[in-house]
């Protein structure tokens, strides 16, 4: 266990969260690990969907929704920003990137995401809604299983984006020690455990270390975002020089955070950094 440090304040009225969050982190942690292992495949749960619980057809299948959930979830032709992973019309150019990132300078290549959806999202946006409501649920109850479904989907269907990029190593967004208790939420580390078993390339979970305490970004103005992630994320001494590396997330809403992490691993030597996030959110 870490302990924390006079560089690393954490607020006071989180302590009582971290100590609740202590109670649950054994369990959840344990979760994360099964899937860090298993990677995927589907021996260590019921055979029901990960998102409506029906049981699956075969009963041994490896995949982890069932046909109707990704049907409704998947769309195969949705093209995307290849710069900032938003969902683009069919003629967005992918190098100079869409109206979402015109005027925006980032420290990696590229990006992929299984799909979009608006923070704002009306009732017809069927699809966006659906990924929102999944990505939501795998925070709260559904957990790695649900996200490891929900990676296994953007592997499958962004499958020549992954093949053409043959990563060296997969870096997952990392967390405050204190934030991991509090949340139990490891889902970079589901994401990047499944992809790096599938892909057969080294998870390096340890590259970065996030060095404070950190609002949720998500409960920021966009204005607020970066100065909140401002020098938030250190190099934690692997070598990483030369390296192409994709840095993995849920989601991806201003790209704050994986600028930061993609320039701490940038800083360190490594030769060009990716990311694949599993929705990208836009205003
Ligand atoms: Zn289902
Ligand atoms: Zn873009």
């Amino acid at each position: 266990m870490t302990t924390p440090d006079s560089a690393s304040p954490v607020p006071s009225s989180a302590w009582s969260r971290v100590a609740g969050g202590l109670r649950h982190c054994g369990a959840r942690l344990a979760a994360g690990a099964r899937w860090a292992a298993e990677a995927g495949v589907d021996t260590l749960y019921p055979h029901t969907c990960a998102a409506c619980e029906t049981e699956l057809p075969d009963g041994r299948s490896a995949r982890l929704l069932c046909e109707g959930c990704r049907s409704r979830l998947v769309r195969l032709d949705q093209a995307w920003c290849r710069r900032c992973a938003a969902p683009a019309g069919p003629y967005a150019a992918s190098e100079t990137g869409c109206r979402e990132c015109l005027n925006e300078a980032f420290p990696f290549e590229s990006a992929v995401t299984l799909g979009g959806y608006r923070e704002q999202a009306g009732p017809t946006d069927g699809h966006g809604s659906l990924l929102r409501s999944l990505i939501l649920q795998a925070k709260a109850s559904g957990g790695p299983r649900l996200t490891a479904a929900l990676t296994q989907e953007l592997l499958e269907v962004r499958r020549g984006w992954f093949q053409n990029l043959a990563p060296d190593a997969i870096v997952p967004v990392p967390h405050f020690w204190a934030q991991r208790l509090v949340r139990g939420d490891l889902a970079p580390q589901t994401i990047g455990a499944v992809l790096a078993r599938q892909l057969r390339r080294p998870l390096q979970h340890d590259a970065v270390r996030k060095t404070r305490w950190t609002l949720p970004q998500a409960r920021l103005p966009g204005s607020n975002r970066r100065a909140n992630l401002r020098n938030a994320f250190a190099w934690a001494g692997r070598p990483v020089a030369g390296l192409r590396l994709l840095i993995v997330d849920d989601v991806m809403t201003t790209g704050a955070t994986v600028k930061g992490v993609a320039k701490v691993l940038l800083e360190a030597g490594a030769k060009e950094v990716h990311v694949a996030v599993l929705a990208r959110s836009t205003g």
